[in-house]
């Protein structure tokens, strides 16, 4: 087999556990001998439509069996995968198709009016409606074709949220990939018989990397939800007896506040882990409280996603703490002078190793930009490290602001207003002041027939928070701008008009 790289991976686990179940979606179950006999097939349509080494494939759709079948089929002809955002508009779609130079696409129901907006789409040389996919699997070839993929060949260009700007391809490595799931392996207590419940969506790399491919490697199930619902999510933890998955904050916050929270079968969950965004202690707090583990993790796109991560056996007694760096990745937090900052003094992470991506695709000043000479990435995230080594992300560089000389994170900001029993969600940016230079702005979502003052917040923050900290606004909102990954968008609340009337 001269495929060393993921493509190599539906093969050799197909020798090691054919019957094993590796996807259940709704009613229909994979084993990894089928995956591997469909992904073969799909690999040689590929090679026989002149999709090969180095070609760019694209998936748009939410999560479907399809999507990891096109991804190793990819892998297995040495191209490269592009999974995309199905939540982005036609125009976005056609900048990612653009940007990445697909050459085919796969694309689900879903997503056919995006798909027929799309400018670009009929440029492209092959383009799969997933009603066609089937056929397409059943008159291929059941031989694997053998193409040479060495570890340090593309294996994918992940495009990175888009919370700070518009998003960013990663190109990362079949190489960094394989080391990211080693990192997990380490981390994480992934066996045969785990369920792992893919909840959040696999175009984002927390999903794919961090969550499917560990549990892929380990001849484990991987149950695919299309898309993020409550109940869903706890009908297939008690149906499926789901025992680990991850989600960011909003997803577990969705499950907390629900009523079923109390009641539901979780007795199969060993673990729960979260990323992706701040973490509240409170969240953390009610799942401890409700018995279960939470572990955080810390990453990014170009990480391949994980940089540092809290065990489960730590996750009790460093509550908030995104834990210490993954095993074979090195991390640092240091000051702008990249001299390395003391305990408790907040710097910018750095991360190096080898899953850390080698650029941005086709960008080299981009890449440039986030190197060190040294070739540290400069995650533009801010952490404090205690005497423990334990990592705490502060926040975003981007979104620190300064209110009379002082800096304020808004997301230790968010996570005292989350405290707030009316408070569902909560987002805080610095908006211009003429006297403090800015102050806070914070945006929250309430419970129902809730309410909330801008009075009562100060006064609920005023025990928690420095004064300087405490927002000077607050805009009650039905929701919260998003992201494909669900994350807080924060510049389009940066450019809401400030009310007239200074409160
Ligand atoms: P873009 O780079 O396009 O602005 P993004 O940074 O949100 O978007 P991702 O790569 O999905 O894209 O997210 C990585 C970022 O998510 C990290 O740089 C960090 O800011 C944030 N993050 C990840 N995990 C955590 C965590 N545990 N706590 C706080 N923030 C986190
Ligand atoms: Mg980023």
């Amino acid at each position: 087999m001269r495929n060393l790289g993921l493509g190599s991976w539906p093969a050799r686990r197909a020798a090691i556990s054919p019957d094993r179940v590796a996807l259940i979606f709704g009613d229909r179950s994979t084993t990894y001998a089928t995956l591997h006999d469909r992904v073969s097939r799909l690999a040689g349509r590929l090679l026989a439509a002149g999709i090969g080494a180095g070609d760019r494939v694209a998936y748009l759709g939410p999560n479907h069996p399809a999507f990891v079948e096109t991804m190793f089929a990819t892998y297995v002809v040495g191209g490269i995968f592009v999974p995309l955002n199905f939540r982005l508009t036609a125009p976005e779609v056609d900048y990612q198709l653009g940007d990445s130079g697909a050459r085919a696409l796969v694309y689900g129901p879903e997503c056919a009016a995006t798909v027929s907006a799309s400018e670009r789409v009929s440029f492209l040389d092959l383009v799969v409606p997933l009603a066609a996919f089937e056929k397409m699997i059943s008159d291929g070839e059941p031989a694997a074709p053998d193409v040479p993929v060495t570890l340090d060949q593309p294996a994918c260009i992940l495009y990175t949220s888009g919370t700070t700007g518009r998003p960013k391809g990663a190109v990362l490595t079949h190489g960094n990939v394989v080391w990211n799931t080693y990192n997990v392996l380490v981390c994480v207590d992934v066996t045969g018989d785990t369920v792992t419940l893919t909840s959040a969506p696999l175009f984002h790399v927390a999903a794919l990397n961090q969550c499917l491919l560990p549990t892929f490697l380990k001849g484990a199930c991987s149950v695919l939800m299309p898309a993020w619902d409550v109940d869903a999510c706890f009908d297939l933890i008690e149906r499926h007896r789901v025992t680990w998955m991850f989600g960011v904050t909003t997803m577990f916050a969705g499950l907390a506040q629900s009523p079923r929270f109390r009641d539901a079968d979780l007795s199969s969950v060993r673990n729960m882990m979260v990323g992706g965004s701040a973490v509240p202690s409170a969240l953390i707090r009610s799942y401890q409280d409700r018995g279960l583990t939470f572990c955080q993790g810390y990453g990014m796109t170009e990480t391949a996603p994980g940089a540092t991560f809290l065990e489960a056996p730590e996750s009790s007694a460093h509550v908030g703490s995104a834990g210490v760096p993954v095993m074979f990745t090195d991390v640092r937090c240091v000051r702008p002078d990249l001299t390395g900052t003391a305990v408790g003094e907040p710097g910018e992470v750095q991360v190096r190793g080898p899953n850390v991506s080698p650029g941005y695709w086709r960008d080299p000043r981009a890449t440039a930009q986030a190197f060190t000479e040294d070739g540290w990435l400069r995650t533009g995230d801010i952490a404090v490290v205690d005497e423990a080594g334990h990592y705490r992300i502060v926040d975003r560089l981007k979104d620190m602001f300064v209110s009379g000389g002082e800096n304020v994170y808004p997301a230790e900001v968010e996570a005292a207003i989350f405290e707030h029993p009316a408070v569902l969600e909560a987002a805080v940016v610095g908006v211009p002041d003429e006297k403090w230079g800015e102050v806070g702005r914070a945006f929250v979502v309430l419970a129902p027939s809730a309410s909330l003052s801008l009075a009562e917040l100060s006064d609920f923050l005023g025990t928690r928070l420095a004064r300087y900290k405490i927002p000077k606004y607050l805009d009650v909102v039905e929701s919260l701008p998003r992201t494909g990954s669900n994350k807080v968008r924060k510049a389009p609340l940066r450019e809401m008009p400030l009310p007239r009337v200074v409160p």
